[in-house]
């Protein structure tokens, strides 16, 4: 059976399949893979290993003849159009828990190195233009008595929450729904007026594309501070640089971005804000056990099996 992966991934998953009498074929062209190079595979594979930036549109998905299973090497799957994949008798699964903590865990840094200035006082210094102790030097946000709002209470978002257990902070969450955790749930207006922080950890679906957009900015407090390793398109870009313009977001921490991999260039000047490039996943560990679930997956439905962490049921 033949398993296609369209960029290169941490070997070990690749050779869990090889093992196991799998063909593998990893294409190692750089950047995003064109949609004809997926049509083309989702002709001749029987499971694909696709990562979030493919698009496996409708547009593209209709042309699959010989594909039963497509393994996302992501948690998130708004890359692809599950339902019609179902349509068309495709399993698609996805890399659930294992980068739970890589993502909450950069969703932290992101945090403290926005509100405490970290990487503009790193450039400030290299730069040779600290010339001694200011009382007055790059003055940021704290987490001392602050109130941190998160939206989507998923795995990444209780982690994230988790990991808040150090610091005197009140933690309140808006989701879909209210879970048994000892935090405050509250309506999304509500976390946007109450918030010193807030940070996203839900999916982009059809509901929360520009679930943020000016009118949100505007309900929240004056000098928030905002953090997104979620999704880009549930921020409307344009608006957030508004709001940071305007000083209604002191600082952000962003590692995805509405048009990936374009980020505006206003964004990019800007100095109160931290960009990465997508990293919430990359930990040699998170990485490698993302491979392994993404091999399994294929494993158990080209086996004639169960997925193990599938997203639609065929
Ligand atoms: P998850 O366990 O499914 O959690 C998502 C949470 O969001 C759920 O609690 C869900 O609520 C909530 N939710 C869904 N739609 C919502 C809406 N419209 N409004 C408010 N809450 C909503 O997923 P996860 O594993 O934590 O991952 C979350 C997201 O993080 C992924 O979808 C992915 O896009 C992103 N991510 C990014 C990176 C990165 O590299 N930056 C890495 C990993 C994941 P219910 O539980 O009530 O349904």
């Amino acid at each position: 059976m033949k398993v296609f992966v369209t960029k290169k991934i941490p070997e070990i998953g690749i050779n869990y399949l090889k093992e196991r009498g799998f063909e593998v074929n990893v294409r190692e062209e750089e950047g995003i893979i064109p949609d004809n190079q997926l049509i083309e595979a989702l002709k001749k594979y029987d499971g694909i290993i696709s990562m979030l930036s493919d698009n496996l549109s409708k547009e593209v998905l209709k042309h699959a003849e010989k594909t039963r299973v497509i393994s996302n090497y992501a948690v998130g799957y708004n890359n692809i159009d599950v339902e019609y994949a179902r349509e068309k008798g495709i399993i698609v699964t996805n890399t659930p828990d294992v980068l739970t903590y890589a993502t909450a865990e950069l969703a932290f840094g992101l945090m403290l190195s926005a509100s405490r200035r970290i990487v503009e006082g790193d450039r400030f210094t290299r730069e040779g233009k600290f010339k001694g102790w200011e009382p007055l030097l790059f003055l940021g946000k704290t987490l001392d008595n602050a109130t941190v709002g998160i939206v989507g209470m998923g795995r990444i978002g209780q982690k994230f929450a988790e990991m808040l257990s150090g610091f005197n902070v009140k933690i309140i969450y808006y989701s879909k729904t209210k879970k048994d955790l000892p935090y405050k749930f509250v309506d999304f207006e509500t976390l946007l007026k109450e918030s010193d922080l807030i940070s996203l950890h839900l999916p982009l679906t059809k509901e929360s594309k520009h679930m943020f957009t000016e009118n949100e900015f505007e309900k929240m407090k004056d000098g928030v501070v905002f953090i997104n390793t979620a999704r880009g398109a549930i921020v409307k870009e344009s608006d957030l640089i508004k709001a940071l313009k305007k000083g209604k977001i002191a600082f952000a921490g962003l590692d995805v971005y509405e048009f990936e991999p374009e980020i505006s260039d206003e964004l990019k000047k800007m100095q109160n804000v931290v960009i990465l490039p997508h990293i919430g996943s990359a930990t040699e560990k998170a990485r490698n056990d993302m491979s392994m679930l993404v091999a399994k997956n294929i494993e158990a439905v080209l086996r004639g099996g169960k997925a193990i962490t599938p997203v639609n049921q065929v």
